[in-house]
């Protein structure tokens, strides 16, 4: 089964009174643009392109929507867009009132890579995609620039927006949404919105610093749980929910590249993916909180449940894990140290991926060079291993290793073995054997992971669709 899962351009703000606007029922439809999880009672889980009923959009970040089940309550109103709806000012890729002139003024100061905003045309009702590239141009042009696109719609009945042909959206936010995570056509993906720089009234009433940043005040901590590349990582409560806290070593991390890249971390969201709710760098060590998962990391677990575990809950938990990579793989981010270890096991079984994308963060060359004795050879692709080229399809071979693990029941790959054996055997066309609990058609996929080419590997997208496959046979 696909879950629902939370993650929003803008961060998120403060709930309206739960009490607000279950009244005004209405007939405007809404589609939601990704997936949301729940974050309170009151609110009401998103699915991806699912129609919902508008109730209410009188608050301005928080919409009370309705499912099809009749089920209603809060959403981010970022999170959905209205169908023949041309309201944008809610999403923060919209300047309303902007000329082409400024537009570009504005870009070309940000000077980031896929810098864009969404503005109107001069033509009425109709609007404009401007963008920053450094990228060259196919006839010549200089860099660095702004490229402009005109959102098109097409002539049929049914009206349909597109900037590059192939790619046709029923709304605009939806099309905004599909290029922030696919080039496709366009000279970059669409990353980094830009706006006028006219600061939200809650902006100024809340100088809480960035969105982010926990309060130490709401953070209490309590007992180690466990210890990791970065330090002690402990239980503890942040507003009401259990949390893991991980306190971070100064010397162990590359601590400014990390607060930048939060962010990006923070919008990653996915009920297949541990949720890192923020930062707390006014504490020192700075400690990073994450959801809380009961049943702790998934080779432990594993090893527990030895001889214990069903074929069932084996496919589940590679499914999981699929299924929470294909969201990364989705939003065009590579883990690198995708195993069993770096997954983690909820109150309820699940299992969780974690850890992304932290490696970049390890100050410590043992575990970052492929030449170091931490760095993770057992798992790696042998691009990765080579020349370090991380990509999704690099996760995939990971993820090779990582089913390899559930059905030996948390046994370490190639156990007797030093790296540089496993190295060359792996050069040698050699792979690891078939575990005795998989089923042929799960040794298969296994064995697709990890091709010598990458491109012959397969996506996540189609290891979630064979696996969800077997699931159901
Ligand atoms: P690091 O990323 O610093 O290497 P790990 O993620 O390996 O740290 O965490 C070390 C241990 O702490 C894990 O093996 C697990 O037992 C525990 N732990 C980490 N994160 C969580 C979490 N979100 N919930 C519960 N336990 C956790």
């Amino acid at each position: 089964m696909f879950c629902v899962s939370a993650a929003s351009k803008k961060p998120l703000p403060q709930l309206p009174d739960p009490e607000m606007g279950l009244s005004e029922l209405g007939d405007q439809m809404v589609i939601a643009l990704q997936d949301y999880m729940p974050l309170r009672d009151d609110d009401l889980p998103l699915q991806k392109d699912q129609e919902y009923r508008l109730i209410n959009s009188s608050h301005s970040d928080w919409w009370t929507v309705q499912d099809d089940r009749g089920n209603a309550g809060f959403v981010p109103s970022i999170l959905v867009a209205e169908k023949n709806g041309k309201n944008f000012e809610r999403f923060e890729w919209y300047n309303k009132h902007i000329s082409r002139w400024e537009a570009e003024e504005l870009l070309m100061k940000e000077g980031k890579e896929g810098a864009f905003m969404v503005r109107d045309s001069r033509q009425v009702g109709v609007y404009t995609v401007s963008v920053f590239t450094k990228a060259p141009g196919s006839n010549g042009e200089k860099n660095p620039r702004v490229k402009h696109y005109q959102i098109r719609q097409t002539d049929t009945e049914k009206k349909a927006f597109y900037l590059a042909e192939k790619y046709l959206f029923s709304t605009i936010p939806e099309l905004i949404h599909y290029h922030q995570h696919n080039a496709a056509g366009l000279i970059t993906r669409l990353r980094h919105p830009v706006t006028k720089g006219e600061r939200s009234s809650q902006e100024i009433t809340d100088p809480s610093k960035d969105q982010w940043e926990i309060n130490p005040e709401e953070l209490d901590l309590g007992q180690k749980i466990g210890c990791g590349q970065f330090g002690l990582v402990l239980e503890g409560k942040w507003r009401d929910r259990k949390v893991a806290v991980k306190m971070v070593k100064e010397e162990c991390m590359s601590d400014e590249d990390f607060k930048e890249e939060a962010q990006v971390m923070m919008r990653l969201s996915h009920c297949k993916l541990v949720q890192l709710y923020g930062v707390c760098t006014q504490r020192s060590p700075m400690c990073l909180v994450f959801e809380y998962m009961e049943n702790g990391c998934l080779s432990d677990y594993l090893r527990e449940k030895k001889g214990r575990l069903s074929q069932d809950l084996m496919l589940g938990m590679c499914l999981d894990v699929s299924e929470g990579m294909a969201y990364l793989e989705s939003s065009n981010f590579i883990h690198r140290d995708l195993a069993a270890r770096n997954c983690l096991v909820s109150k309820n079984n699940e299992v969780k991926v974690s850890d992304f994308g932290m490696t970049r963060f390890v100050l410590d060359d043992q575990y970052t060079s492929s030449q170091g004795s931490k760095f993770p050879v057992k798992w790696s692709a042998p691009e990765v291993i080579k020349y370090s080229k991380f990509s999704s399809k690099s996760d995939v071979w990971s993820f090779g290793v990582l089913m390899w693990e559930v059905y030996n029941e948390g046994r370490l790959p190639y156990e007797n073995r030093s790296n540089s054996e496993v190295v060359e055997s792996l050069n040698s066309g050699l792979r690891l054997l078939k575990p005795r609990l998989a089923p042929d058609a799960v040794h298969m996929l296994m064995e697709w992971c990890w091709k010598e080419k990458p491109e012959d590997r397969p996506s996540f997208a189609l290891l979630l669709h064979e696996l969800a496959a077997l699931s159901d046979l």
